[in-house]
């Protein structure tokens, strides 16, 4: 589903070429849950924005579900991400004066689906999430826990065989973590795709399989294959 091949990224500060990523070659198949892990700085999150189609890489070569997205430019990424993916970031980014049903119905709108489907659609997602007595609340009037689990909600409406999720639990405390990497093992079992960075082992072992990212290169080629949690 994703390959990546030689992948660097350079980013521009002043004169300086400041080399992020330096040659990371990777393989995930459909169905995996991949965790990434590696010290703050190491480049886990450029890496994100790189598979996400947020960003492109400086050189080397990305295929998404067969497709070189290497160097589409920004409204061909905008169509991939849209299509493909679905994101959940540590801060939660839902819009503070929307309810949690409007905050799910968003990229609904953004893929031109009807009102009355949108709707069907995010109570749907909401119920799924163990949400449905919290579907007008406003995000602030909801917990942090509840409040990834409308941005999961959010992130799966529309379908997505890939879903990236950057330190998803970083904001929340342990017994909520794990039951926000319960939604994610229940959307694996599904055969979505997972990705998720995190710097918390006991949030890694949902993954089947950890990669270790240091100074912007993979520090284990082999990765360590783990038995399925169930
Ligand atoms: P991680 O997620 O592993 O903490 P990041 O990928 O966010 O690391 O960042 C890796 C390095 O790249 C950091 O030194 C960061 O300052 C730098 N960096 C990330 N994005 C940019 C950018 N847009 N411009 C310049 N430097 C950046
Ligand atoms: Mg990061």
């Amino acid at each position: 589903m994703i390959q990546l091949d030689s992948i660097t990224k350079s980013f521009l500060l002043g004169k300086e070429s400041v080399h992020v990523l330096n040659g990371i070659s990777l393989g995930i198949k459909q169905g995996e849950f991949v965790a990434i892990m590696g010290p703050s700085g190491s480049g886990k999150s450029t890496l994100m924005n790189i598979i996400g189609c947020l960003d492109k890489p400086s050189e080397g070569e990305y295929y998404l579900g067969g497709e070189n997205v290497s160097q589409y430019n920004d409204k061909e990424l905008a169509r991939v991400r849209n299509r493909s993916i679905g994101f959940v970031f540590q801060q939660f980014h839902l819009l503070p004066r929307l309810s949690a049903l409007k905050n799910v119905e968003l990229p609904m709108i953004y893929a031109g689906i009807s009102k009355k489907e949108r709707q069907i659609r995010a109570e749907e997602a909401l119920f799924k999430v163990g949400l449905s007595d919290r579907m007008d609340h406003l995000p602030n009037a909801l917990s942090g826990g509840q409040k990834q689990r409308v941005a999961i909600a959010r992130a799966v409406v529309n379908k997505p065989k890939l879903i990236l999720a950057d330190e998803p639990t970083g904001a929340l405390d342990t017994k909520t973590s794990m039951d926000i990497m319960e939604q994610f093992r229940e959307l694996n079992n599904e055969g979505v795709t997972v990705i998720v960075v995190t710097h918390e082992p006991e949030v890694a072992e949902y993954a089947n399989r950890t990669i270790m990212v240091r100074d912007g290169m993979i520090q284990t080629p082999d990765t360590t294959e783990r038995g399925r949690l169930k």
